[in-house]
């Protein structure tokens, strides 16, 4: 099967073919960085970093620009509120949003432009557009300028509404606006906030420009994927698509869409306090378990939140996380191998990661069995298998990111003063000294390093949380 898609503008499946045969261009539209990020925000990293290992194993060369949106009306309120300039309150979360993709293991973006490092190349975008009549400035020098939405026959096909019966654009526009459905590119400048100039006054961007301008800069006119949440497909992407292609170009030939992570079936608000804030969540289960359960869903559906789903999930990832330490133990390191045709066909299929997970458990039953009976050779083979498949999904319990091999090779430092340790105690042990045996595994525990007793000798491993 080839890969396809559900394009939300086609409003149905479609097989993808890239505008240029090897390479994919995707463009996901990243953090507004009014706040650090809860797990709300981030399961759209975590379900486009999925895709984009997927497209990597399949052997495309992949430009993936998640921008950062560093300036709106939140971060300019806060920074008043701070009393402090409104690029501390950008900066300050934007580093929030970085260790948050690091901590879930999301592979770094290829670019990740700022809006306002962009201002050149939104003042030629609106340039095109008013040349074209696609776009006027406000005749009350206030500074604005708006999308003329009249101009652009084919504006709503995205969101699939009719212009006539379309909301009116809820962007604070000024009465210089000639029709309720026309939006704002530039906002004129207000006193006491930031502002650039243009040839039309002085004021800052919109949204919408801001992704315009950055997804053409960097992938092109004309580009593969757009990406985002569901929530930002009308008005954001409408008006994107609006703009950049009332300026002649193509922009996204797929529009892909991730559902929402809601509580008690709303969508995650300000008022969670900060019980849901990434450091947080990770004192209750791991930055793995944590990917584990973001992407376990398939990415168009949404997924409703609590403890004890992501509880669920934990157990879930270390069911397979204990099959490959197994399988490690009894038949040596675990290689790779390809990933089964099951779990390829359920990815290129819209990215189906039930069906892929459902692969992935099968593995692990099977290999369980295969460990059971003895089947070292079966068992190793599946075991590469799985480490392949889990690779693709970003959660190798074995792979650098997650094995703390990675770690200026302390593991190897740790492990080997481990075994020192290990083996005093068993010698004490052996010699019924179980005094000293107990206190090394105390003195072992207060440094957070668990022993247990396995039929294959005494295995260790890191405190969790
Ligand atoms: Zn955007």
């Amino acid at each position: 099967m080839s890969l396809r898609f559900y394009d939300t503008r086609a409003r149905e499946v479609r097989d993808f073919t890239p505008l240029r045969e090897g390479c994919v261009s995707l463009y996901l539209c990243g953090a507004t960085v009014q706040a650090p990020p809860h797990i709300g925000h981030i399961r759209s990293g975590v379900t486009f970093d999925i895709l984009r290992r997927w497209l990597l194993h399949k052997g495309y060369d992949v430009t993936f620009c998640r921008n950062v949106t560093d300036i709106d009306d939140k971060i300019i309120n806060l920074a008043k509120a701070e009393a402090v300039e409104w690029w501390r309150v950008s900066e300050r979360n934007q580093r929030a949003f970085t260790r948050a993709y690091e901590i879930l293991g999301c592979l770094p973006p290829t670019v990740e432009p700022r809006a306002t490092g962009h201002i050149p190349e939104m003042i030629e975008l609106m340039r095109r557009l008013i040349d074209r009549g696609h776009a006027y400035a406000a005749d009350d020098g206030s500074g604005d300028v708006y999308f003329k939405v009249d101009s652009y026959p084919a504006y709503g096909e995205l969101s699939g509404q009719r212009p006539d019966e379309m909301r009116d654009a809820d962007d604070g526009g000024g009465r210089a606006k000639r029709d309720s459905r026309d939006f704002a590119l530039w906002k004129g400048a207000r006193p006491g906030e930031p502002d650039w100039a243009t040839p039309w006054g002085r004021g800052r961007p919109g949204w919408h420009l801001e992704c315009s301008a950055m997804a053409t800069k960097y992938l092109g006119g004309t580009f593969d994927i757009h990406g985002g949440g569901l929530d930002l497909v009308f008005p954001h992407h409408e008006n994107e698509e609006a703009q950049s292609r009332a300026a002649g170009d193509g922009f996204a030939r797929y529009w892909l869409h991730n559902g929402m992570l809601t509580m008690g079936g709303e969508k995650m608000g300000k008022s969670l306090g900060n019980s849901l804030l990434i450091p947080d969540v990770v004192q209750r289960v791991r930055p793995v378990e944590l990917r584990y359960y973001l992407g376990q869903v398939q990415y168009r559906s949404s997924q409703d939140y609590s403890e004890e789903a992501l509880h669920e999930a934990a157990a879930a990832y270390q069911r397979i996380e204990g099959f490959l330490t197994r399988a490690g133990e009894i038949t040596g390191p675990v290689g790779t191998a390809d990933v089964p045709a099951g779990f390829a066909a359920a990815l290129d299929d819209d990215l189906g990661v039930s069906q892929a997970l459902a692969v992935v458990h099968g593995h692990v039953r099977d290999g369980n069995s295969a460990l059971a009976e003895g089947a070292k050779e079966r068992a190793a083979g599946l075991a590469a298998e799985l480490r392949a498949m889990l690779g693709v999904l970003g959660v190798d319990p074995l792979s650098e990111q997650w094995s703390g091999a990675g770690d200026s090779g302390l593991r190897g430092v740790v492990d080997a003063l481990v075994s020192v340790a290990v083996e005093q105690r068993q010698a004490a042990r052996a010699r019924k000294d179980y005094a000293t045996a107990d206190t090394i595994r105390d003195r072992l525990a207060e440094a957070g390093i668990v022993v247990e007793d396995t039929p294959n000798g005494p295995r260790w491993e890191l405190k969790h949380g």
